[in-house]
């Protein structure tokens, strides 16, 4: 396993790779890896010949009252992690090998962005749509897959990739939870013991949701209340959305009629976590 840290090498190792005939496969993360981010390696090893990680906090996708500084980092760990799921390349640059200064081009995905956490964190779109074509010119993968996790991510790279006609096929994969249902998330580190057993009500609100569903109700105004009353019992909880919105174009729907989205952030004292389910009548 090859670590590579300057945009140079990894572009030549990429050219070298391409020259042979082999498939580039990326799975871009932020570290401090955990089962859900194995999971995007495990189902992209079979489909390339070359599987590379990038391991970037990116600045450019936080606020300045965002949670960039403590963000956790362990790249000790997530080497041994790669080396055990047969990763060939970690792509590890600094911030300033990735933003030189001065940087001034930034890809904004209008309308998919602007609902949902775009509304709440103003500018995070662009940041992650900026990140991930920059990592897609350095590491020039045929493949990259993205979690549903971050749903509304998913569907911004999807529009940017078709939009400015990168030639890259973009896989994705099912959310990864815990046994009790939380999804995995680096940040669940931040969470203390009260709040790590309050943060499963997150999953069992998207069953609910689901259930009702399920049920006959059609009203999202009806299942949004059902879900607020359910996080509020969240203790130190703060609902920051509650939406339920068409899967394809992210935009809330009056009733429920075929498949849609229902997504959450909520945050549990300073944290905060978000996850989603498509349901469907
Ligand atoms: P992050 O390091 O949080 O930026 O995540 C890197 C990639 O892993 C993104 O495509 C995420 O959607 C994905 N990911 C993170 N958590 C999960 C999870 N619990 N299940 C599936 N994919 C995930």
């Amino acid at each position: 396993m090859e670590i590579i840290k300057t945009i140079s090498e990894m572009q030549k190792a990429a050219d070298d790779n391409r020259r042979q005939g082999k498939i580039i496969g990326l799975v871009p993360t932020m570290g401090y890896l955990h089962e859900g981010h194995l999971h995007l390696l495990r189902l992209l090893r079979p489909q390339c010949d070359v599987l590379v990680i990038s391991i970037f906090v990116n600045p450019i996708q936080f606020a300045p009252t965002e949670d960039l500084d403590k963000y956790p980092r362990d790249f000790g760990r997530d080497e041994q992690l790669c080396r055990s799921e047969k990763v060939d390349v970690i792509f590890y640059p600094d911030v300033q090998v990735m933003y030189p200064p001065p940087f001034h081009t930034f890809i904004t995905v209008e309308k998919l962005s602007e609902g949902l956490c775009g509304a709440s964190r103003p500018g995070h779109f662009r940041g992650v749509a900026t990140v991930v074509a920059k990592l897609f010119h350095i590491v020039k993968p045929h493949l990259a897959i993205f979690g549903e996790k971050d749903y509304q991510q998913l569907m911004v790279i999807k529009q940017m990739v078709k939009d400015l006609n990168f030639d890259i096929t973009i896989l994705s994969a099912p959310i990864v939870r815990e046994a009790d249902g939380l999804a995995m998330s680096s940040r669940n580190k931040y969470l203390n013991p009260a709040e790590r057993k309050a943060a499963p009500l997150l999953y069992q609100s998207l069953l609910t949701a689901k259930k009702l569903c399920q049920q006959g109700c059609d009203d999202p105004v009806e299942i949004k209340k059902h879900l607020g009353e359910l996080l509020q019992k969240i203790p130190q909880g703060r609902i920051d959305y509650i939406s339920i919105v068409d899967p394809h174009t992210l935009t809330p729907v009056d009733k429920i009629q075929g498949e849609v989205l229902v997504a959450l952030a909520v945050y549990i004292g300073q944290t905060r976590l978000i996850d989603n389910m498509v349901i469907g009548r």
